[in-house]
């Protein structure tokens, strides 16, 4: 299994952020972004695939002849032909679980090189990389703040790069060659594509990147890659 697709990225925040979970972890704040066993902020797996999935529907459906998606993952008008699969249901598995996912998408985390750092920097407050910040709603019929919609979010600041990785499944390595690589090639295309986490200010925000920094086994560049695709396209 040497040739296994596996992508490892950084993810970097360009503001601060909140990934948030449903339940606050700190008594200050109504929500917080979510923290690793280690006390340390961190992206859950379930953000990431969701975030690149959701990158990809609205690429793929605003290039409707180059990638029919089915009816599930469509965003437009479904143009998948019966007899062919659509890619989302091979990357994430189709809704129902007939196929089951190609890819395999890790939370990001600290790099390993600077988690002993953070630690020992959050050990001491949690202000240190919460940031308050307070929202509220105005009242339409009294016109003024409603006082039950003061809102603090406790968002990561002083953190800002993560690490994780993408790894293809055995059974999407079993599928044919040139799918395979298409595949790579979109999920590299719809991780660049975005720009911010979170779609909703109270699920969470914040501008970032995606570059993947090593993709095996081929060694070569997301760019490269997705060059190739491209070209390969439009011969
Ligand atoms: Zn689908």
């Amino acid at each position: 299994m040497d040739n296994i697709f596996r992508i490892r990225y950084r993810l970097e925040f360009e503001s601060h952020f909140v990934i948030s979970s449903a339940v606050s972890q700190r008594g200050m704040f109504d929500i917080t972004t979510v923290t690793d066993p280690d006390d340390l902020p961190y992206i859950p797996p379930s953000t990431i695939k969701g975030r690149i999935r959701a990158s990809l529907q609205e690429f793929c459906s605003s290039n409707i002849i180059k990638y029919p998606l089915c009816s599930q993952h469509s965003l437009k008008n479904s143009t998948l032909k019966p007899s062919s699969v659509c890619p989302l249901c091979r990357i994430f598995g189709a809704p129902g679980g007939e196929l089951i996912r190609g890819f395999f998408f890790s939370g990001a985390y600290i790099p390993e090189k600077d988690r002993e750092v953070f630690k020992r920097m959050f050990e001491d407050t949690d202000e240190v990389f919460l940031y308050k910040r307070t929202r509220n709603q105005i009242d339409r019929q009294l016109r003024r703040a409603r006082e039950d919609a003061l809102f603090s979010v406790g968002a990561a600041t002083k953190v800002n790069t993560f690490e994780g990785e993408v790894v293809e499944e055995i059974t999407h390595y079993s599928i044919d060659g040139s799918l395979r690589e298409s595949d790579l090639a979109l999920i590299l295309t719809g991780m660049r594509l975005i720009t911010e986490m979170g779609l909703s200010k109270n699920r969470g925000f914040g501008r970032c990147r995606f570059t993947p920094f090593e993709i095996l086994p081929s060694n070569t560049t997301w760019q490269d890659i997705i060059l190739k695709y491209i070209n390969s396209y439009m011969r």
